[in-house]
C-alpha cells in the first residue's frame, strides 16, 4: 500500500522546523550568504505521475553541486566510458573543494561529484557540445518538464568573484594535462552550471528517470540505458553528499546529491524522486534540516534501498 505521502510530509515539515535556526548559509558565495534561513521546502514524485509537496517546495533556489549529476550524466553520454580514464570513481573522504588529493593522485579527481571531477566534466561537455549553456538547460527543463528552470548570473558572478578554490582546482587540473580548454572557459561553464535555479517540485521531477531505469516518465523519453542508470544511482549514493557520505547513506539510505544552496535530491529507484530544499548547512557542507528530513522520510514510509 501507497504511504500517505501529504501527511508524512506535512509531520515531517514540521519536526524539522527547530533545526532551521541551527544550520548555517553557504557565505563563501556572497550571493547564497543573503537567502532567509527559515525556508523548508520538500516534494516527492512517483513514477506515476503523483506529486507531493510542502513548505517552500514551490520556490526556485540555487540547486548548486546538485547539477553536478546532470552535466556528468550529459558527459557520460558523449564521452561513455572513456570519461573513466579521467575521473575515479571512488569516495574522496575530503571536502569537496579540497586540492589535496587532486595533487597526491596526479590531477585525476577522486570522482565527478566533487568540484574537481566536475571541473572535468565541464571539460568534456566545452569539448563535445556545441552550445553546453543551452544544452544543459534543454536538459533539464526537459527532464522536469518545466519552463522555469533558469541560470541567475547574479550567484555565477558572485562565484567568479570568489571562487579561488576552483581557479586553484582548475589550474592544477591543467598542469596535469586533464583540461584540455582554457581554465577560464571551464571555470565560466562550472559557474554557469552551479547557479542553476529551480524549485523542490521540479527538482525532484527532474531525477526521475535515475528511479527508472534511464527512462524518464516525464519526456517520455530513453536518457540512458537501464545500466548507467544503475552506475549513476551507485555514484549518487557513495559519492553525492561529499565527506559525510557514509553518515548520509547510514542514516537516509537513498542515493543522492546535495549542493551547498541547501538542496538535496534523493532516488528511491524504481519508485519516486525525492528534492528538498533548506540553506542551513551541516558542517560538511549538507543541508542540516534537508538531511533530517529525509531520514524522517525513509524512517516514516519504511522505504529506502535497503
Ligand atoms: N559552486 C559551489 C562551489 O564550487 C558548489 C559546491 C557545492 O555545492 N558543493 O564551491
Amino acid at each position: 500500500m501507497e504511504p500517505d505521502y501529504d501527511r508524512i510530509l506535512a509531520d515531517i515539515a514540521q519536526e524539522v522546523r527547530p533545526l532551521l535556526a541551527l544550520g548555517a548559509p553557504a557565505d563563501y558565495i556572497p550571493a547564497l550568504a543573503r537567502v532567509p534561513r527559515d525556508r523548508f521546502g520538500m516534494a516527492v514524485r512517483t513514477l506515476e505521475g503523483r506529486i507531493h509537496a510542502v513548505g517552500d517546495a514551490d520556490e526556485p533556489f540555487s540547486i548548486q553541486s546538485v547539477s553536478k549529476v546532470f552535466t556528468f550524466i550529459l558527459a557520460l553520454r558523449s564521452a561513455g566510458d572513456g570519461l573513466w580514464d579521467r575521473i575515479q570513481r571512488e569516495p574522496s573522504g575530503d571536502p569537496f573543494n579540497s586540492p589535496i588529493l587532486l595533487e597526491q593522485e596526479r590531477g585525476i579527481p577522486r570522482n565527478p561529484f566533487i568540484n574537481a571531477g566536475a571541473l572535468v566534466v565541464a571539460d568534456i561537455l566545452l569539448e563535445a557540445l556545441e552550445d553546453p549553456r543551452e544544452e544543459l538547460l534543454r536538459f533539464v527543463r526537459a527532464r522536469s518538464g518545466s519552463g522555469a528552470v533558469r541560470a541567475d548570473p547574479e550567484v555565477a558572478e558572485s562565484e567568479r568573484s570568489t571562487g579561488h578554490r576552483n581557479a586553484a582546482l582548475a589550474h592544477l587540473l591543467k598542469s596535469f594535462g586533464n583540461l584540455r580548454n582554457r581554465v577560464e572557459e571551464v571555470l565560466d561553464f562550472y559557474f554557469f552550471q552551479c547557479s542553476l535555479r529551480m524549485s523542490c517540485r521540479d527538482l525532484a521531477a527532474s531525477f526521475l528517470f535515475l528511479a527508472n531505469r534511464g527512462l524518464c516518465p516525464v519526456s517520455g523519453e530513453r536518457v540512458l540505458e537501464p545500466s548507467p542508470a544503475k552506475r549513476a544511482a551507485a555514484l549518487m549514493l557513495t559519492c553525492g553528499t561529499y565527506d559525510a557520505v557514509g553518515d548520509f547513506v547510514y542514516r537516509v539510505g537513498l542515493p543522492a546529491k546535495s549542493g551547498v544552496g541547501g538542496g538535496i535530491a534523493a532516488i528511491l529507484p524504481g519508485r519516486l524522486a525525492a528534492a528538498v530544499w533548506s540553506p542551513g548547512l551541516n558542517e560538511r557542507g549538507n543541508s542540516l534540516a534537508g538531511t533530517q528530513a529525509l531520514e524522517l522520510f525513509t524512517t516514516k514510509t519504511g522505504m529506502s534501498i535497503f
